[in-house]
C-alpha cells in the first residue's frame, strides 16, 4: 500500500513514514496534481478536504477521507482502514523528511556528526541514504510512544 498526503499533512506524513508506510508528499502540489499522482503512482490520496476527497473517488481513483483532529486519532483511523500495525520498527522505517528507506549505520562512522552527548549516550544509530539526516531513539522517543499507544486506544474504539 502507497500513499499521497494533501499538503496539510505534512506532520501526519512524518508519522506515517516512521511507522513504515510509503508517503509521496509536498506542500506544493495543486489538487489536479495530487489526482494525478495519485493515479499514476498508484497511491492512495490522503486528505481532509471532502470536496478533493469527493473528484478523487469520482475519478475511480483511490482516496481515504479523514476525520480525526489530532494525530493520534487520523493515525488510529488509517491503521484500521489500511490493517498495518501502529509500532515503529526502525528496520522498516523511512525518513521522515524524504521518505526513503533509513538503515543502521555503525556508531563507529558518526563520530563527530552527531552531538558528544547523544553519541555517548547512545548506541543505535540509522542513517536516510538519500539526504543523510541521522536518527536515532532519543528523548523524544517517550512522546512518541505516548501518542502510538493513544492511536491504539482510538483504534480499538473504531474497531466497536
Ligand atoms: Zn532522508
Amino acid at each position: 500500500m502507497k500513499f499521497i498526503a494533501d499538503g496539510m499533512l505534512g506532520k501526519l506524513t512524518r508519522w506515517l513514514r516512521m511507522l513504515g508506510q510509503d508517503v509521496k508528499y509536498s506542500n506544493q502540489f495543486k489538487d489536479a496534481e495530487l489526482i494525478m499522482a495519485a493515479k499514476k503512482g498508484h497511491r492512495v490520496l490522503l486528505t481532509r478536504d471532502l470536496e478533493l476527497y469527493q473528484r478523487t473517488i469520482a475519478k475511480g481513483i483511490d482516496a481515504f477521507y479523514l476525520e480525526g483532529r489530532t494525530e493520534a486519532e487520523k493515525l488510529a483511523e488509517l491503521a484500521k482502514q489500511f490493517g498495518f500495525p501502529l509500532a515503529i520498527d526502525l528496520k522498516r522505517s523511512r525518513c521522515p523528511r524524504c521518505n526513503t528507506k533509513i538503515r543502521p549505520t555503525p556508531k563507529e562512522k558518526l563520530a563527530g556528526k552527531v552531538e558528544k552527548n547523544t553519541f555517548i549516550y547512545y548506541d543505535e544509530f540509522w542513517k536516510c541514504p538519500k539526504c543523510g539526516h541521522i536518527y536515532w531513539q532519543g528523548a523524544h522517543w517517550e512522546g512518541i510512544h505516548a501518542t502510538l499507544e493513544k492511536a491504539k486506544k482510538f483504534r480499538e474504539k473504531f474497531a466497536v
